[in-house]
């Protein structure tokens, strides 16, 4: 959780830049994904596995699912389009590998 916190708040500043409400994290056992983004009304959260067989994949995926709030926060809309793959480069040069699908 701390790991959580500390990996989202550094793609906050470094990158995205969004208000502290849309970095909400709740940690669960998932069944089928490692992770995904919630809109529901004015509430914003990321959900994410409790746990990952690597470091990579978990920053990977909290990014992947950050990057869905940043497009909520910009009324995009949340598919895996142009704009969302806009942030791979960037994210990519820090380590983190942006896929389709978690
Ligand atoms: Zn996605």
């Amino acid at each position: 959780m701390e790991d959580a916190k500390r990996e989202a708040n550094f793609l906050n500043r470094t990158f995205l830049c969004l208000p502290k409400s849309y970095l909400k994290i709740r940690i669960r056992k998932l069944e089928r994904e490692w992770g995904f983004a919630i809109e529901d009304g004015a509430n914003h959260y990321t959900v994410l596995h409790n746990e990952f067989p690597s470091y990579t994949l978990f920053r990977s995926v909290l990014a992947h699912e950050l990057i869905h709030q940043w497009q909520y926060y910009h009324k995009f809309s949340g598919m895996h389009d142009k704009i969302f793959f806009t942030w791979r480069k960037p994210f990519g040069k820090l380590g983190y590998r942006i896929e389709k699908e978690y």
